[in-house]
């Protein structure tokens, strides 16, 4: 039997489509039913009542009929506020979206993600902020790890423990090795120790105490190199918000971006 309860909630709007001529599904990140699906009769219309609180990248308290299954309803919104910088900007717009894929695909629809609902509004806030959108999103990349089954040891060696020597990363081995371990991985990722190092803060850093992410273009580079394969090979996700910011990249380093891309950029891609 679907249950339902009339609740006051926290939410991020996660992604919208629109449903039948006038309605509208809008699936919302909250902070107490975890991922919901709601279904706004006539959110096309203009003048729509509710067209504020349910705009992409908005954040709210809203109130609403929320079912254990199926469809979800909204009732009311407070204090509705749009992640401006990120809504304005493409760039920032992709890596915000790819976010919410991976949010998407890695937890479970009605569960509550506990400290994780925070985690992901903080990075939202950071990128609206102007921190470096990339650098937050492979922070959430490589916490969002274990979410996905995967928890690569990324403190000591993970044959003898040490962490005084120099690392590289192997797949095989699940996490590090040192320096008198890497003849035992010839396909290790051969990473440069300064790009080694920012893999290992981002698996523990604090979104919340975070001052700064200034990381080399260079090794930046790396990093997306390193986690895209890690990803690729232990997770196995393919979506189309990754993909376009893998077009992203390749693109940045032709042209002067934002002109040229605009016919690229139309449609922004959504993993429904
Ligand atoms: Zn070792």
């Amino acid at each position: 039997m679907v249950e339902h309860r009339f609740a006051d909630f926290s939410g991020l709007v996660m992604y919208r489509k629109n449903y039948k001529e006038k309605d509208m599904l809008v699936k919302i990140l909250t902070d107490r039913f975890g991922k919901k699906m709601f279904y706004l009769r006539g959110a096309n219309r203009p003048k729509f009542r509710l067209s504020a609180a349910i705009l992409p990248f908005t954040r709210a308290e809203y109130g609403g009929d929320v079912r254990s299954d199926g469809l979800s309803f909204l009732n009311n919104v407070k204090s509705a506020s749009q992640f401006q910088t990120i809504s304005n900007d493409l760039f920032l717009n992709a890596y915000a979206t790819y976010i919410f894929s991976l949010v998407d695909v890695g937890f479970p629809d009605s569960e509550p993600l506990g400290s994780w609902y925070q985690k992901i509004e903080q990075a939202m806030v950071l990128i609206d902020e102007g921190f470096d959108a990339a650098m937050i999103t492979h922070i959430i990349e490589v916490q969002m790890l274990q979410i996905f089954g995967v928890q690569p040891q990324l403190q000591v060696c993970t044959v003898c423990g040490r962490s005084d020597l120099p690392f590289d990363f192997s797949e095989s081995y699940g996490g590090l090795l040192c320096q008198q371990h890497w003849h035992l991985d010839h396909n290790r990722f051969h990473a440069s120790q300064r790009a080694l190092y920012y893999l290992r803060l981002f698996s523990v850093i604090d979104l919340f105490k975070i001052q700064s992410v200034n990381v080399k273009s260079a090794t930046q580079m790396e990093l997306k190199t390193m986690i895209d394969r890690i990803y690729q090979d232990t997770v196995g996700l393919s979506l189309k918000s990754k993909q376009f910011i893998d077009k992203m990249y390749q693109f940045d380093s032709q042209l002067p971006p934002l002109k040229k891309m605009s016919s690229e950029i139309d449609n922004t891609p959504k993993d429904d």
